[in-house]
């Protein structure tokens, strides 16, 4: 059997529609799955939806979220409570070709482990967007060498690496880049992001950059090595410069370059401690040992009692 995880903030113009769609392809196709919405902690009838349709067609389930954990933590969480032998994360908004799971699906049979559907164009989407986008996954190589281009959340996963997955301890988690991390043999697919079903992106700039930030700092120590190196620059610097300066001094020259100096050492100082502070923060959120997520109700519960 094969799970398809779907992760819905507020998502109740696309739920019906979404679950439709998908059973109608896997139908079609002779394909045996479940649905397993997460709802991360919606303020609209999401869950009402994902309930009504739970109790109707029994291969739908639903876990809902106490409060709004983040897309992540409603992966992880399909990922733990998925039964299937390979389970496919897809968007709740259609923006990821459900179609194309069927061609996963057969990769899979064929043996491949993880089959990843790649951006071949990044669909309609802000420029700005775009470009802190391309930058965040050029970091990302570059330090880390998880080649992310065109990363999607849209994949097909075997049940061992769907496990392996489940025994990372990490809290911080980021699912496209763990994904890769973990290895396993994979194959790649191609996609056209299509426009979002109904509704508007759960994302905003903030949201997004302190995504970034934090998926940076879980899988690259770069930026504390570079206060190392700037450190060292510095100090070289200083050395020279207070040659310089003795020896003016000495000559009887008067010396004012002090000021500018001691404003630029201090500054990246500052620099450095909030570096250290950034991932600081992390390690005390780690050691913390709190859940990803709280699962507040959950459809197999609700139809024992039904
Ligand atoms: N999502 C979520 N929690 C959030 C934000 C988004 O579960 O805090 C879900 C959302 O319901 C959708 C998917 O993540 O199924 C992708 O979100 P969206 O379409 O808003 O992102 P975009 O396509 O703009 O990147
Ligand atoms: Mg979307």
């Amino acid at each position: 059997m094969m799970s398809i995880i779907i992760p819905a903030y507020n998502e109740e113009e696309n739920i019906e529609n979404t679950a439709e769609v998908i059973g109608g392809i896997m139908k079609e196709n002779n394909i045996d799955c479940e649905i397993l919405f997460v709802d991360d902690g919606s303020r609209d009838g999401t869950w009402e939806l994902i309930e009504s349709i739970a109790r109707k067609n029994k291969s739908v389930r639903g876990l809902k979220f106490s409060r709004n954990f983040g897309k992540e933590g409603a992966i992880f969480a399909g990922l733990k409570h998925c039964k299937g032998d390979c389970a496919a994360v897809i968007d709740c908004d259609l923006q990821h070709p459900p179609k194309l799971m069927v061609e996963m699906y057969n990769m899979w049979k064929q043996g491949y482990q993880v089959v990843e559907a790649v951006k071949a164009s990044r669909g309609k989407e802000n420029p700005i967007y775009g470009f802190f986008a391309r930058s965040f996954y050029g970091m990302m190589k570059s330090s880390s060498n998880i080649d992310m281009n065109g990363a999607s959340d849209y994949k097909l996963m075997d049940r061992q690496v769907i496990d392996a997955l489940n025994e990372l301890p990490e809290r911080i988690t980021f699912y496209r880049a763990l994904s890769s991390w973990v290895g396993f043999k994979t194959a790649k697919l191609e996609f056209n992001v299509a426009p979002r079903n109904a509704g508007a992106s759960k994302w905003n700039f903030k949201k997004l950059f302190k995504f970034a930030m934090a998926n940076l700092t879980s899988f690259t120590n770069a930026p504390l090595h570079l206060v190392t190196v700037f450190g060292f620059i510095f100090l070289l610097a200083s050395i020279v410069l207070g040659i310089v300066s003795l020896v003016r001094l000495c000559c009887g020259q008067y010396q004012n370059g002090i000021i500018p100096l001691i404003l630029f050492s201090t500054s990246l100082i500052m620099l450095a401690l909030g570096v250290i502070g950034y991932y600081l923060s992390k390690i005390y959120e780690e050691i913390k040992g709190r859940p990803r997520y709280i699962v507040s109700l959950d459809t197999d519960e609700l139809n024992k009692n039904f």
